[in-house]
């Protein structure tokens, strides 16, 4: 009785797991593994997530933690090639969009102006965790590294003035959406 009851337990657990392989980063190294498409990833892995990073009002203020981990997957393979990616600036609290916004106005003359380089506070994904700038600002052929092989880690650029700015907006593996022209063009879509 004992192990069919434990032969049951094994056939319940994956209804819980993933119905499709997702990347699995080793806690350590962050090397990538396909995982076990009916039992996930183990304990000593992180997974870098089925699909876009969703948003989240309720988020902890801090740094989205798969999109944590698939930045460090993408540095890990690309410290393999020579290219030392890091995150220059990842989270933000609103004040600090905010500020920056302030004085990109004071710089440009507007509202409008200015949300064509900084996005404002209620449109920036910073203030949510969704967006790290790597690199910024005097690598932008490293950031060129991550623009190349990041959809590989879900991770895209997404402005077409920003080279800096990724975001966790596709699952691992597939194609990066277009580019916007720049933070001004969230307001249109
Ligand atoms: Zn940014």
């Amino acid at each position: 009785m004992a192990s069919y009851f434990l032969v049951f337990q094994s056939h319940i657990y994956p209804a819980n797991a993933v119905d499709i392989p997702v990347l699995c980063a080793d806690s350590q190294s962050f090397a990538l593994r396909p995982s076990n498409v009916m039992k996930g990833c183990q304990q000593n892995e992180l997974s870098l997530g089925e699909g876009p990073i969703a948003y989240s009002l309720t988020a902890e203020k801090k740094l989205n933690p798969i999109l944590e981990v698939r930045f460090k997957a993408a540095q890990a393979a690309a410290k393999s090639e020579g290219i030392n990616l890091k995150i220059v600036s990842g989270y933000r609290t609103f004040a600090r969009q905010q500020y920056l916004f302030d004085q990109a106005v004071k710089k440009h003359g507007s509202y409008q102006e200015a949300s064509k380089w900084v996005a404002p506070p209620e449109l920036s994904h910073h203030p949510l965790g969704l967006a790290i700038d790597v690199n910024y600002p005097n690598e932008p052929d490293s950031a060129y590294w991550l623009e190349i092989n990041g959809y590989k880690f879900g991770l895209c650029r997404v402005f077409k003035n920003e080279w800096w700015h990724f975001e966790g907006n596709i699952a691992p593996g597939w194609k990066c959406p277009p580019l916007f022209k720049n933070a001004r063009a969230l307001l249109k879509s």
